[in-house]
């Protein structure tokens, strides 16, 4: 990590999900919440082999499918049992939205770059109420000038839409240099902001949450690990060295205090 506080930055941009969201740890806490909810009503599996069972079906189906306790309960029953089935959402949903967690130092380190005069906005592809809610949750709101959604441009970063949208805004289209985008993944934030003229900073931390969770869940086998390895790909780009490569983050951070001495 470059440490130069001569950088002088106007404005710091950030993505959401994965940047200032541990969208994986929430992810486990409601998974671990989904399978103690049907156990106690009576599925009869041990919670470890569940977990397995469940985070290998996301490898199958993707980490973001909506309907991964019916497949669940269809593979593992052989049929939807409803009253396993709500009881799994409905705790699953619980941790969703009350236990939304930013990652360790975000409030302090948001509230101090503040105190130093820099703008601070959000540029994500979720869609509006999505992302103003995640942030209501972990009580981040008035840290932001600006948030921009799908909603402002219909276009999903790496086009240049958002990032022009959020330069105008800041009224820095003149001089983007004068702007950082932090964000975990290099193929959709690093690419469009540099395109864009920005200076970028990947948040590397939030590369690792998925991995790390799939290995701890799914460590059981070398074939699973291989499965675990490819869900953190399908994630986030992370393991695509070459487009990392290409891409070439002007800073890189392995947790959110690390911002402090870049901006
Ligand atoms: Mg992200």
């Amino acid at each position: 990590v470059k440490n130069n506080s001569k950088n002088a930055f106007k404005a710091v941009l950030f993505d959401l999900d994965n940047t200032l969201v541990d969208f994986a740890r929430m992810k486990e806490r409601a998974c671990d919440a989904g399978i103690r909810a049907m156990r106690s009503h009576g599925l009869r599996m041990p919670f470890a082999s569940a977990k397995r069972a469940l985070f290998r079906l996301y490898c199958e189906h993707g980490i973001e499918n909506k309907n991964i306790f019916q497949i669940f309960l269809a593979r593992e029953l052989g049929r939807v049992d409803y009253k396993l089935l709500s009881n799994a959402i409905v705790a699953y949903r619980k941790q969703e939205n009350d236990f939304l967690e930013p990652y360790a130092g975000t409030r302090e380190t948001l509230a101090l770059l503040r105190k130093r005069g820099v703008a601070l906005a959000i540029v994500t592809d979720a869609p509006r109420l999505r992302a103003w809610n995640r942030l209501a949750a972990m009580g981040l709101t008035r840290y932001f000038d600006f948030v921009i959604t799908i909603a402002d441009t219909k276009r999903r970063k790496p086009h240049a839409a958002p990032f022009a949208l959020a330069l105008k805004k800041l009224s820095l289209e003149k001089t983007p240099e004068r702007v950082l985008f932090v964000g975990d993944s290099p193929g959709r934030d690093m690419a469009g902001a540099k395109r864009a003229g920005m200076r970028t900073c990947l948040a590397r931390y939030g590369m690792r949450g998925w991995r790390t969770i799939a290995w701890r869940s799914l460590k059981s086998s070398f074939v699973e690990a291989r499965a675990a390895s490819k869900l953190a790909r399908s994630h986030s780009d992370f393991a695509n060295l070459a487009v990392r490569k290409r891409i070439r983050p002007d800073f890189v951070i392995d947790g959110f205090r690390e911002l402090a001495k870049i901006v």
